[in-house]
């Protein structure tokens, strides 16, 4: 047996080599020696967090094939295409597969040809299979998703109770079992139900530091609101975003649509093939944006998705916290973005309260959602809150969410609140918020007078605020448990228990300011090569984007599993030039090395010759020339396989170097033209940022059209 420090530096060897990382995360390498030296693991750790290489390095390492229990096909494949990139000699075996497939795996399986085989738990246990197994040399046994043995969970899979036999018929090879599921009794159906009693325990922080939180309140123009922050924010990028409706996924993918954007529905009511082209689109092309019901998710692998948005309230914080996680896998700076108002509080509420559930889990599930509730009314760092509900804790404000980046302030509600409260109070508890809000600012109505509330005492006190600051009042007494909505589901609000200390002054109630508009916020480092950044940079990103997708169609594998978007970025920064050079970059071991370093080489030195004689680069030279032809923009983009940003970019610069004119790209009136260069002159800074300008004006113009204008102006 190999000695710790010979294992150590063998299973770092293998990450360097076949995997292109440096260096180990969280407890990979003791987790990686436990498996190594033949002992059992349980590995907690959050989405993102490298468990794979968690088994995948000691089973190329230990003698014998490891086989991988993994519950989704989807998944399954996924891994073996990304470790066959990799030389990992990899295969699944599972009900896509023919006959003749299948038996060819399993006698490379019999001959120890393979270094990992995934298999589908049905087929694991069936006799003939553990028959074939006990004939195999094995190396271990990983069972991922293990909290599928979970009967409370809400991915519960009979045949993973039936994997404890595992133990019993193969009392020699070691398992582990991965789960990115935190919470407490999970953990220990795992442990349990899999025999793992002997296991080490290994619980990473389900901290996701690259995530930054961000709840705004709805402004009544979700859809705008949602719009800016993607074009602001992640305009090339990959996302998804959740609604509530199947109705609403398809309104919002369209209207993105119609805004330039690429964004497809997903949801249970739409056909098999529909979503299956769907999710290829998301998974194999850049920058998709898939609007989707919480149906989609679960089993999706993708790296590089860079943001989360939910138009909807999730019902619990656990499922936030799920849904959130699929941003950012890669590591990347992600955003987990989230708009809510008074609606939705009601909508949820409502559905809660006439749901046919049984009350003890009406009081589960009431109780789930007002936790979320109170996390997206928070005023203090939402990373800390968060963490806190899975018992995890983190020592200072993170500096990465909305309320540590522009501080919420507070004011002393109380009298406002008990307005509100007397209000439902003097009105019988009948009415709902948009009633209530018409007595407290004495509109003239004919139900108000038909009812005598008029006359009442209540009638007219609120005059101090306006409608939209009643709402969030309104909002926020009910996010606190100070309001309730009804149980027979009208929406009408009631008074709760707690609400009394506040009706009686006994306590003080603090609520938030809301900050008038959304601060668009710019990580500190750049999420990727777009809008705002250098046109040379953004030009070499697109063409090694351009290449890896080139790469990654040949193969049939998405792009991601070439490079990640991590490894590209780096290419821009660092240049490489020489194979020696190329090796340095995360993500590039030897195979990757040999089979696509060239390529990638060539372009970056391609793109150097290009910048150095400040001609035109090939690729915005083939555009000019698409655009002399007579084709529009879009058409261009569509012909070239390149997004319509990245076109203008191409046409900016060579407006830039007065290769073509203004005119020739965008249709502009002299008023709008004296208006845009206006904006330039008092907002544009030396770095030539679009931001400032396209604020200044309000977002009247879009980023294309003021890059070109920007062009135009620096030709002059
Ligand atoms: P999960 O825990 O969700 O299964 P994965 O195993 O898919 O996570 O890993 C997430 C990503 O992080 C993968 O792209 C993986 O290659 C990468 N990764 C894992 N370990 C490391 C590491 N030590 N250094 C750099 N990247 C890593
Ligand atoms: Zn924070």
């Amino acid at each position: 047996m190999l000695n710790d420090e010979r294992m150590d530096d063998k299973a770092l060897g293998i990450l360097n080599s076949i995997f292109g990382y440096s260096e180990f995360r969280y407890q990979q390498q003791d987790i990686i020696q436990q498996l190594i030296q033949g002992n059992d693991a349980v590995v907690l750790m959050p989405t993102g967090g490298g468990k794979s290489l968690c088994y995948q390095i000691p089973a190329i390492i230990r003698e014998g094939v490891a086989i991988v229990v993994s519950p989704l096909i989807a998944l399954m494949q996924d891994q073996v295409v990304a470790l066959q990139q990799l030389g990992v000699r990899a295969a699944f075996l599972n009900s896509t597969l023919d006959t003749a497939s299948a038996n060819k795996v399993e006698q490379q399986l019999l001959h120890a040809e393979l270094d990992l085989v995934y298999v589908a738990p049905e087929r694991l246990m069936t006799e003939r299979f553990l028959n074939l197994l006990e004939r195999s040399s094995l190396a271990l046994f990983a069972i991922d998703e293990a909290h599928c043995v979970s009967q409370w969970g809400h991915d519960f899979r009979p045949e993973y109770i039936q994997l404890s036999v595992l133990h019993q018929r193969f009392p020699d090879v070691p398992r582990i079992a991965l789960t990115a599921t935190a919470d407490e009794p999970t953990r220990r159906e795992i442990i349990q139900r899999l025999n793992l009693n002997e296991a080490k325990l290994y619980i990473s922080s389900f901290d996701r530091p690259n995530i930054c939180y961000r709840i705004s309140q709805s402004q009544g123009n979700a859809r705008e609101q949602l719009y800016r922050f993607i074009i602001n924010e992640h305009e090339q990028d990959a996302g998804i975003v959740y609604c509530l409706s199947r109705k609403k996924t398809e309104q919002i993918a369209e209207w993105l649509n119609t805004k330039g954007l690429t964004a497809l529905p997903y949801h249970a009511g739409l056909s098999v093939e529909i979503r299956q082209t769907n999710q290829r689109r998301f998974l194999t092309e850049d920058g998709i944006i898939i609007v989707a019901t919480i149906a989609f998710g679960m089993g999706i692998d993708k790296p590089d998705v860079r943001f989360v948005a939910h138009l909807n309230l999730p019902k619990s914080i656990e499922a936030y916290y799920q849904e959130t996680g699929r941003a950012g896998r890669d590591g990347e700076p992600a955003n987990a973005w989230m708009m809510y108002g008074l609606q939705d509080v009601i909508t949820l509420k409502k559905m809660m309260e006439s749901s046919d559930a049984d009350e003890a889990h009406k009081r589960i599930e009431h109780h789930k959602l007002q936790s979320m509730l109170g996390f997206c009314e928070l005023t203090t760092c939402r990373r800390q809150a968060l963490l806190k509900y899975f018992s995890d804790y983190l020592e200072k404000p993170c500096g990465n969410c909305d309320t540590c980046i522009t501080p919420v302030e507070t004011w002393d509600a109380t009298v406002v609140a008990q307005k509100a409260l007397s209000c439902v109070y003097k009105t019988n508890q009948r009415f709902g918020v948009n009633y209530l809000i018409d007595v407290l600012l004495a509109k003239q109505h004919a139900r108000i007078k038909q009812f005598g509330h008029d006359k009442l005492s209540v009638y007219g006190i609120g005059q101090e605020l306006d409608t939209k600051q009643w709402r969030s009042i309104f909002r926020q007494l009910i996010a606190r448990d100070l309001l309730a909505v009804d149980m027979e589901g009208f929406g009408n609000l009631v008074l709760t228990e707690q609400c009394w200390s506040i009706l009686r002054a006994e306590k003080t109630l603090m609520l938030r300011k809301e900050n008038k508009q959304e601060q668009t916020q710019r990580r500190g480092r750049k999420v990727k090569y777009n809008n705002n950044n250098n046109d040379v940079d953004n030009i070499l990103w697109e063409a090694l984007r351009a290449c890896r997708k080139q790469l990654a169609d040949q193969r049939g594998v998405p792009p991601y599993v070439i490079f990640h978007d991590a490894a590209l970025m780096e290419m821009v920064e660092r240049q490489p030039q020489t194979r020696q050079q190329f090796a340095k970059i995360t993500g590039v071991g030897e195979k990757k090395l040999n089979a696509y370093g060239d390529n990638f080489i060539a372009i970056i030195k391609e793109h150097n010759l290009d910048i150095t004689s400040h001609s035109l680069t090939d690729t915005v030279d083939e555009t000019v020339q698409l655009l002399r032809s007579g084709s529009e923009v879009d058409t261009i983009a569509q012909q070239r396989n390149l997004k319509p940003a990245t076109i203008y970019q191409h046409l900016a610069r060579a407006i830039e170097l007065g290769d073509i004119k203004l005119e020739q790209v965008v249709d502009i009136s002299e008023k709008d033209m004296r208006i845009i260069k206006n904006a330039f002159s008092m907002y544009s800074d030396e770095d030539r940022k679009l931001k400032p300008v396209y604020e200044a004006l309000d977002g009247a113009f879009d980023y294309h059209l003021l890059r070109c204008v920007q062009a135009s102006l620096i030709a002059g």
